[in-house]
């Protein structure tokens, strides 16, 4: 059967083919360790189970949700928002839930491209950033994170003819894959630019909850002048454990969030209710002490892994949040797929190559702490003994 010309453009999911390989090994016997993909380990925090399992009993939750959301879903992000980020959002016109950070991501390409415009996609990055806009019939832009920014785009050097056709920006701080954290006064300068350009600024936040040492992440929002020209896609699914709940919200420039609703209405039908009560429960003060517990579980194994690291020699960055390790391929290999390939059939190490999520991470390697210090720590020394 044949696809479409726009899904013929797009390489396979990284992590489909990864579940693929592993899949294969196991079924061989083979005891694979994945640190592959970034998917929490532990259980969603007890007080969260605890209200969706009072939601899902609740019949009222059983029907159609509404795009919008439930009132009070957008009242308790609001109200996170404000304690959490010190940022005001009005929760009629500039909260919306998604169906996790993906949907949301995706959607707003298919709201905001046509064919012929472009978004600036930050590189390495999530790969829906690139895979949106080709699915969506326009391109992606890369603007390369430099590591001598700190990981931050140059800016600069976007050319006018970029600058005239780019109608979005996806960018996202704690970074995945590299780990780093926003560089000073790259919001600011976000801000001036999309407001020169009159582009749609989209700041994913999927990792201002997972921070090490102290380090503690703005919104994008608490930038001056960014509600004008931004929106933020806050995503419970790292800092609560909620991967597999789906439960996102887009918050932000009321224009933006308006077109967006009115596509999404056309796609699907709402987030359920039941997640969405789980989800006011997550954003509840109370909850902030679970939060901090996880932090330091993966700051123990961020520095299990680098310390490890340091010893086979490899030089990496103690990230200050994710839950990824971000390193270069040791010298003698093609290039990062090269090295995973090895990895993988070698030591039955998942780990993820950095040309997956674009141009740039080319010659490094991700490895994603969510799995248990044991096997971490296996891991590594499997790495260290090829
Ligand atoms: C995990 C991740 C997402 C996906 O979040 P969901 O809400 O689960 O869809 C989005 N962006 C980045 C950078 C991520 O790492």
């Amino acid at each position: 059967m044949r696809p479409s010309s726009r899904l013929e453009k797009i390489p396979p999911y990284l992590f489909a083919e990864l579940e693929r390989k592993i899949a294969e090994k196991r079924a061989a016997g083979i005891d694979v360790i994945s640190l592959g993909i970034g998917d929490p380990d532990t259980p969603t925090y007890p007080a969260i189970v605890e209200a969706a399992q009072a939601a899902v009993a609740d019949p009222s939750t059983h029907q159609y949700p509404s795009n919008r959301g439930r009132q009070d879903f957008r009242e308790a992000v609001a109200e996170f928002y404000q304690r959490r980020f010190g940022v005001t959002l009005d929760p009629e016109t500039e909260v919306m839930p998604a169906i996790g950070a993906k949907e949301c991501i995706f959607n707003l390409n298919l709201a905001f491209l046509d064919p012929g415009d472009l978004a600036l996609a930050s590189d390495p990055g999530y790969p829906v950033y690139t895979g949106g806009p080709l699915l969506a019939g326009a391109e992606a832009e890369l603007m390369p994170l430099i590591p001598e920014l700190g990981f931050a785009p140059d800016l600069s050097a976007l050319s006018a003819d970029v600058l005239r056709r780019a109608r979005l920006m996806f960018f996202n701080y704690p970074n995945n894959p590299t780990g780093a954290v926003v560089p000073e006064g790259f919001f600011q300068r976000v801000v001036e630019l999309a407001g020169a350009h009159d582009f749609l600024a989209v700041h994913d936040n999927a990792y201002s909850e997972t921070t090490y040492d102290g380090y503690v992440a703005p919104s994008f929002l608490a930038t001056p002048g960014a509600k004008e020209i931004g929106v933020e896609v806050f995503s419970l699914s790292k800092g609560y454990n909620m991967t597999g709940w789906r439960c996102a919200a887009i918050v932000g420039n009321a224009e933006a969030i308006a077109q967006y609703w009115r596509l999404k209405s056309n796609i699907d039908s709402g987030l359920f209710e039941a997640v969405q009560r789980a989800g006011i429960a997550a954003l509840q003060p109370a909850v902030d002490a679970d939060v901090r517990a996880m932090n330091e579980v993966y700051a123990r194994r961020r520095d299990l892994v680098c310390d490890a690291l340091a010893q086979a020699g490899v030089e990496v960055t103690r990230p200050k949040g994710t839950i990824y390790i971000w390193a270069p391929i040791p010298a003698g290999f093609a290039n990062s797929a090269a090295y995973c390939e090895h990895v993988l059939e070698h030591a039955a190490v998942v780990i993820s190559p950095g040309g997956a999520y674009g141009r740039s991470g080319e010659g490094f390697f991700r490895i994603s702490l969510t799995t248990p210090d044991e096997r971490l720590l296996e891991a590594v020394a499997r790495l260290r003994a090829l």
